[in-house]
């Protein structure tokens, strides 16, 4: 079979999985990319096989829904996937327009299934699919459970109103913690309810639904603006981003904005839609035979992939939980090279229908390792089992529900080292220096073992580890006597209380002002902390009570820890976080004191959960990601003023 067959097939075979049967066996960016080959080699050859998926939009109908021809087709969108492709199109609209400048929405790009509306003398008569464009299938009384699905609107004339159905994350989540069989990913999950005979189902899964256009109409519009207004008059919910510009380089601004914003909404984006506003231009331009001429999607980069699982290892915590991780097929996803993914407990892997050999879906996810969403292909691949013994001592394990514990973590050397690391972190105590990799050593050479151990480790022992110099000795040294200060929700997080993460750990130091306080703290007291449950109040009070703890504690104190407990500033920076870049003319640690002290947070890297940046001389990577995501930037001089600061 030659290249091009191979790729028609293969891509039609995806197409139907993906639009007739809600099932994708392969990632977006799978598809996209022999998509992509296609579309050149057709353009090399000049041929094109008469069932290429690029003559067409969409996929097959489901013979189960009754079919309905739409008054007016229904196209897919053109894609660009750099600022130069988005160029190009720029430039060849104002080549045919004969105009520089010509006003664009910009609009979010969402991740769902194309819904028809078709209304009659003010009622919703019949709600369609894409379909292939021309029919769709008639799924009226599943988008009648929409609650943004007006039944009635007060136009009284016929016209049907285009747009996306979508489920939310925190709806699928919902839906993922109360069902057995979890679904895989919001696009096929609101596709899969709205395509469902039974309404009910697609009632329980509470889709919603963005307005974005309108097809045929009695009325005629003038622009894209006219039509948007005209939407929200009639009570339709039109998104939540539609902005304008006259230009490349605003729109680009936009672009950049959305991007920045996608990983915080609560449902997929994959992209902008650009498009031009007035109708005129739009009747000159027209349309290929998938796409408007007059209109882009700008896609971001996937978030989703899919690889092979190919083992998963127990790694021992803090409190001897073994937790499933996932070894996979290394796979480039988001600009990085991922082979590890999140497994969370027993339960999450029979529920996902994991095996070891299948080929899964993966997700970017907030956290540093990315997540497995579900089997794209099961290929025979085998049960994934708990461990016999502990991977770390090789003593007994004991299956606990969904988790799975050393019984042997009084002794177990990977329960201390992990112990000594987060006690040592740098949200916890912050002993610079005291990395995994030497606590590692000095744990091997029998320095270390309990927590308490380190603010006894003396210089002759610190020698004896590998690579270490005077200098880096006296280093750990200081860093250790510095950690003697600590704030006591830091102190708090460091004693690794299982289920206690800094959130928690801030709000028991919050409410109890003195570790004594909170020593004495009966379970009643802290079940009056937000968002603590029984599971969190009970690890809280059964760790403060329990005399290993109680010994390891008063050691600690005995070596000289001192806990300081500060109500939480208020100030100019209340609510913002802030990241420093570059070099600036007082200390960092001075500066981040500025931060704090002013009631704003200090994050060490760029991410979208930071406010604002401020920039120094020599700014490099950081500033960079700073401008992509498009936050606020402060040069020093403005940090200063902000701060009513004089240098
Ligand atoms: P598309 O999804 O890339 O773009 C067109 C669609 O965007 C429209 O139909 C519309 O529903 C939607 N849209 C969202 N917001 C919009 C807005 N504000 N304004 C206008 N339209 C908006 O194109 P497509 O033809 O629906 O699908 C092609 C894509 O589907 C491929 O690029 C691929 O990523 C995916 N696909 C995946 C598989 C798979 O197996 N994983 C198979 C087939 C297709």
């Amino acid at each position: 079979m030659d290249r091009m067959t191979e790729l028609v097939e293969k891509l039609n075979d995806y197409a139907y999985r993906y639009y007739t049967l809600d099932e994708p066996i392969v990632s977006d960016k799978e598809y996209d990319a022999l998509y992509d080959e296609l579309v050149e080699l057709e353009s090399q050859t000049g041929t094109r096989l008469a069932n290429s998926p690029t003559h067409r939009v969409g996929g097959e109908l489901l013979k189960q829904f009754e079919s309905h021809t739409h008054k007016q087709r229904l196209y897919s969108l053109a894609k660009s996937q750099s600022f130069g492709d988005l160029e190009s199109w720029w430039t060849r609209c104002a080549y045919s327009l004969n105009e520089d400048k010509f006003l664009c929405s910009v609009e979010y790009k969402y991740d769902g299934l194309t819904v028809n509306l078709t209304y009659n003398n003010g009622e919703l008569v019949r709600a369609t699919t894409r379909g292939n464009g021309v029919k769709g299938e008639i799924v009226t009384n599943g988008a009648k459970t929409i609650r943004t699905i007006p039944l009635t609107i007060d136009f009284k004339g016929e016209i049907e109103v285009q747009g996306e159905c979508i489920m939310r994350l925190s709806e699928l989540e919902k839906y993922n913690n109360t069902h057995d069989i979890p679904l895989k990913n919001a696009r096929n999950a609101a596709a899969g309810a709205l395509r469902n005979l039974d309404s009910k189902v697609t009632a329980e899964r509470h889709l919603d639904f963005m307005a974005y256009s309108v097809g045929y109409s009695d009325i005629a519009f003038n622009s894209q603006k006219e039509m948007v207004d005209f939407l929200v008059k009639n009570k339709f919910r039109i998104g939540d981003y539609v902005k304008y510009a006259d230009n490349l380089n605003d729109i680009q601004t936009l672009i950049n904005e959305i991007e920045s914003k996608r990983n915080t909404l609560d449902y997929l984006i994959d992209g902008a839609v650009i498009k031009i506003n007035e109708q005129s231009f739009r009747n000159e331009l027209g349309f290929t035979e998938k796409s408007p001429r007059w209109a882009m999607a700008y896609k971001y980069e996937a978030e989703e992939v899919t690889t092979i699982l190919k083992d998963v290892i127990w790694q021992v915590s803090r409190t001897g939980k073994l937790n499933p991780l996932a070894v996979l097929e290394p796979v480039e996803l988001c600009g990085a090279t991922i082979s590890r993914a999140t497994l969370n407990n027993l339960d999450d892997i029979s529920k996902k229908g994991v095996k070891i050999g299948s080929r899964v879906f993966i997700r970017r996810s907030n956290d540093v390792i990315p997540e497995i969403l579900g089997v794209a292909e099961d290929n025979n691949g085998s049960v994934i089992l708990p461990p016999d013994k502990c991977p770390s001592c090789g003593g007994d394990v004991k299956v606990d529900g969904a988790f799975v514990y050393c019984e042997n973590k009084e002794n177990c050397g990977a329960v201390h080292i992990s112990r000594l690391d987060h006690f040592a972190s740098r949200e916890a105590m912050n002993i610079e220096g005291l990395s995994e990799k030497t606590i590692l050593q000095l744990y091997n050479l029998g320095f270390l073992r309990d927590i308490d151990d380190i603010y006894d480790l003396t210089a002759e022992q610190l020698i004896q580890a590998e690579g270490f110099k005077d200098k880096k000795v006296s280093n750990i040294l200081n860093a250790i006597k510095n950690s003697k200060n600590a704030a006591l929700d830091n102190f708090i997080y460091s004693l690794g209380i299982a289920n206690i993460g800094k959130k928690s750990a801030k709000q028991l130091a919050d409410k109890f002002k003195s570790l004594e306080n909170l020593q004495s703290a009966t379970i009643e007291d802290i079940l009056s902390l937000d968002d603590f449950g029984e599971i969190m109040a009970t690890s809280v009070y059964n760790f403060f009570n329990n005399d290993a703890n109680k010994k390891l504690i008063d050691s600690l104190l005995s070596k000289g820890i001192q806990l300081e407990f500060k109500e939480v500033k208020q100030g100019v920076l209340t609510g913002i976080t802030i990241c420093l870049t570059g070099s600036i003319s007082v200390p960092r640690s001075k500066a981040k004191q500025m931060i704090i002290d002013n009631g704003g947070s200090v994050a060490d890297s760029v991410s979208k959960n930071v406010n604002v940046v401020v920039y120094g001389e020599e700014a490099g990577s950081k500033l960079e990601k700073a401008k992509k995501l498009g936050l606020e930037l402060w040069t020093e001089k403005e940090f200063y003023e902000k701060i009513n600061f004089e240098d």
